[in-house]
């Protein structure tokens, strides 16, 4: 298995024309029909928003990029969830950007994007504030809790989605331009495993995944903008409808999950480390809390995104 279509390293590729029977055939996404005489009003997508990485970041017709025909209410739903993902990502991940000009880009988006749960709160000023007030027999213990803008899960599970069915078409199809040659990632087979901020990424759950994942055959690992977006795609060799990916968004969040039978959790995520969670007993607000304490990766530990991809000979 390898990169088809029109394949050259480190530019984009491009499935999109303007014609419609010269474009890929399918929405990725849902698989509507947006070929040769489809009705459906569809558009230019980029796999990898533009504006998802650092302004900047991606060189005009240079670096990865998968450009391909979508139709248009993938297209605007996607574009919603990476604005939010982006700006939350982009300032939370600002202690690990090199590039100044990358930290005030940042920072200026942050003031003016809307947090996604928060009504009328600018994603900068969207750090939880949180009091609370714990009972230890006859002791009464009281803190504050400040942790900075979060994202919705949802949000991450759907732009994961999104990222890993480009990936799975642009690997699985041997020809976009035709209903044959396209293959498609259905919802049912998508397995989400879970999101890391960077502090954690040494912990021991992703640091045991890291390993695991020796076992199978690497497809793509893929790192563009500047290193803002990197993608790992792996699949097993006994079974190849089985797969492993991950994803990094901004040098700020990890997400890892799988490609498996329906409702399956993939093998590579059975029997895990468990990770030590405290309980921290009932607050103010009468739900029961926990902590855990973020293990942050020392570089030379850090293996997920360092696979080769297997050529065949
Ligand atoms: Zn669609």
């Amino acid at each position: 298995m390898k990169l088809v279509h029109k394949y050259i390293n480190n530019q984009p590729i491009v499935w999109f024309h303007k014609k419609k029977e010269k474009s890929n055939q399918f929405c990725l996404y849902c698989g509507t029909h947006v070929g040769f005489s489809s009705e459906e009003a569809s558009n230019k997508e980029h796999l990898i928003g533009r504006q998802f990485v650092p302004s900047g970041a991606f060189q005009e017709g240079k670096g990865f990029n998968l450009i391909f025909r979508a139709c248009e209410v993938c297209n605007s739903r996607k574009a919603e969830i990476e604005r939010h993902i982006s700006s939350v990502t982009l300032l939370n991940g600002i202690p690990n950007q090199e590039n100044s000009e990358y930290v005030d880009r940042a920072i200026i988006k942050a003031s003016k994007d809307f947090h996604p749960l928060k009504q009328g709160v600018l994603v900068k000023d969207a750090s939880d504030k949180q009091k609370f007030n714990f009972n230890f027999g006859s002791m009464k213990i009281s803190f504050e809790s400040i942790s900075p803008p979060q994202l919705s899960q949802e949000y991450i599970k759907a732009l994961s989605f999104y990222h890993i069915q480009g990936f799975f078409s642009l690997l699985t199809s041997s020809n976009p331009e035709v209903v044959s040659g396209t293959k498609l990632l259905p919802e049912k087979n998508f397995w989400f495993h879970g999101a890391y901020t960077h502090g954690d990424w040494g912990n021991a759950e992703l640091m045991e995944i890291a390993k695991r994942i020796e076992i199978l055959r690497c497809n793509a690992n893929i790192s563009t903008a500047d290193g803002n977006f990197k993608v790992l795609m792996c699949h097993s060799i006994k079974d190849p409808s089985y797969w492993f990916w991950a994803l990094e968004w901004n040098k700020n969040l990890r997400v890892v999950g799988g490609i498996y039978s329906p409702k399956k959790c993939p093998p590579i995520f059975d029997d895990l480390p468990i990770q030590q969670w405290k309980p921290l007993g009932e607050g103010s607000d009468g739900a029961k809390h926990r902590i855990r304490e973020e293990i942050p990766l020392d570089k030379n530990d850090d293996i997920l995104f360092s696979y080769k991809v297997y050529q065949e000979k």
